[in-house]
């Protein structure tokens, strides 16, 4: 039997100093205990998302923090009226779940879409700002994880810093493995999860929050929303504590990926997964499969697989053969894709190792491909790498 290895886009390996966090005994969560666990993490997480803003420790998945952020901007049109306007930077899966949460909650939707795989162009949204005076958030995506296209955060930022309007970013799986300033790149809401490049269990998502983003949230007459509404807690920390029982395992847990993390030092840990993201593309392109995305994120590598190869048996070959767990497509890239995760607890080897096993896997598929040429690329950007270092 193969050794399992989680290369997904989340949740993503663990490491053990975590997983052994979550079998402690069941403890009470209004203890100066939990609080001082809650508080570490507040601060290691302001320290890797560059933040001086409160974050808000949601007890959820990832989609959770996103609709905490959508519920708590928007109001929904009364009396035949339109509810609040915004706009949505949309291209994949994700980026979709706001125009779609965004809809639900009662808002105007102005899309700005580009082909899957493709990034936005920053004048283009500064156009759609114009036309649209009164949009009242904008939404965009770090890391797209449907396409591994890293967009252009910090340029979207500096324009909509510039307008009333309130910069929303879902960073599940950028934060940790890319650059994210969330305060020098004026980011008003960032959502972020507990299973991406945190490295921790799934469970957890995180919301920070800027003053004009609070100024917002309070302006709003009437929210629908109870157990995300943010405001009850920015309430509670004031005591480093949540409004309602969290998810303690979780929560602990993640606290020791971060400490691991800031152990590591927070740019190395980042820069580790970046000099692999380079490794991967290098390895995949160089066994002739193309890339997804225009502009590459740090945290996954999306790739189309050669020609006349079956993806769904594919991934399960990978998986009982070689016990290497790889992602596949969503949406219209469904059978056509496989996306490979280099965020938080993946080292040379498991990159090494999972582009031997693709060559493998290819060849026993009958791809015309030349085994050791992906992984010979690896190893010549990681080698490049290091002589550069
Ligand atoms: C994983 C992910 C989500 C959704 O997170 P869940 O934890 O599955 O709810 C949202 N956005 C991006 C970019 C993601 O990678």
């Amino acid at each position: 039997m193969a050794n399992y290895r989680l290369m997904t886009p989340g949740p993503v390996s663990v490491p053990q100093e975590a997983r052994l966090a979550m079998a402690q005994e069941q403890r009470n969560h209004r203890t100066a205990e939990f609080r001082a666990v809650l508080a570490e993490l507040h601060t290691g997480l302001a320290e890797i998302l560059a933040t001086r803003n409160q974050i808000c420790l949601l007890t959820s998945s990832g989609t959770g923090g996103m609709e905490a952020a959508v519920a708590n901007l928007v109001a929904a049109g009364e009396n035949g009226q339109t509810g609040s306007k915004v706009i949505v930077l949309e291209s994949g899966k994700f980026a979709e779940r706001w125009s779609l949460m965004a809809e639900r909650f009662g808002a105007e939707v102005v899309r700005y879409t580009v082909p899957w795989g493709d990034s936005f162009d920053p004048a283009e949204l500064e156009r759609l700002l114009a036309v649209h005076p009164d949009t009242v958030a904008v939404f965009a995506t770090l890391s797209e994880s449907s396409t591994g296209v890293g967009h252009r955060i910090p340029e979207f930022g500096e324009i909509v810093a510039r307008t009333p309007a309130v910069f929303v970013v879902d960073a599940i799986s950028g934060a940790g493995c890319m650059d994210c300033e969330t305060d020098a790149w004026r980011i008003d809401l960032l959502v972020v999860g507990s299973q991406k490049a945190l490295m921790g269990p799934p469970g957890a998502a995180m919301v920070a929050v800027s003053e004009k983003g609070w100024r917002r949230i309070e302006s709003l007459p009437r929210r629908p929303v109870f157990y995300f509404d943010l405001l009850a807690y920015r309430k509670t920390w004031t005591k480093s504590d949540t409004p309602y029982t969290p998810a303690t395992a979780t929560f602990l847990a993640l606290n020791e990926s971060v400490k691991l993390i800031r152990r590591e030092g927070v740019s190395r840990f980042r820069h580790r997964a970046q000099r692999l993201a380079r490794a991967t593309r290098a390895g995949v392109v160089a066994l002739g499969m193309r890339l997804v995305a225009e502009r590459p994120a740090d945290g996954l590598t999306a790739a189309y697989l050669p020609d006349g190869v079956d993806v769904a048996v594919f991934l399960k070959r990978l998986e009982t053969g070689y016990g290497v767990k790889l992602a596949g497509g969503q949406g219209p890239l469904t059978g056509k894709i496989c996306r490979v995760a280099h965020m938080g607890n993946v080292d040379t080897v498991d990159i090494l190792g999972t582009l031997a096993a693709i060559e493998m896997v290819l060849r026993e598929m009958g791809a015309a491909i030349v085994p050791g040429s992906g992984v010979a690329a690896a190893q010549e950007s990681l080698l490049n790498e290091f002589e550069a270092e």
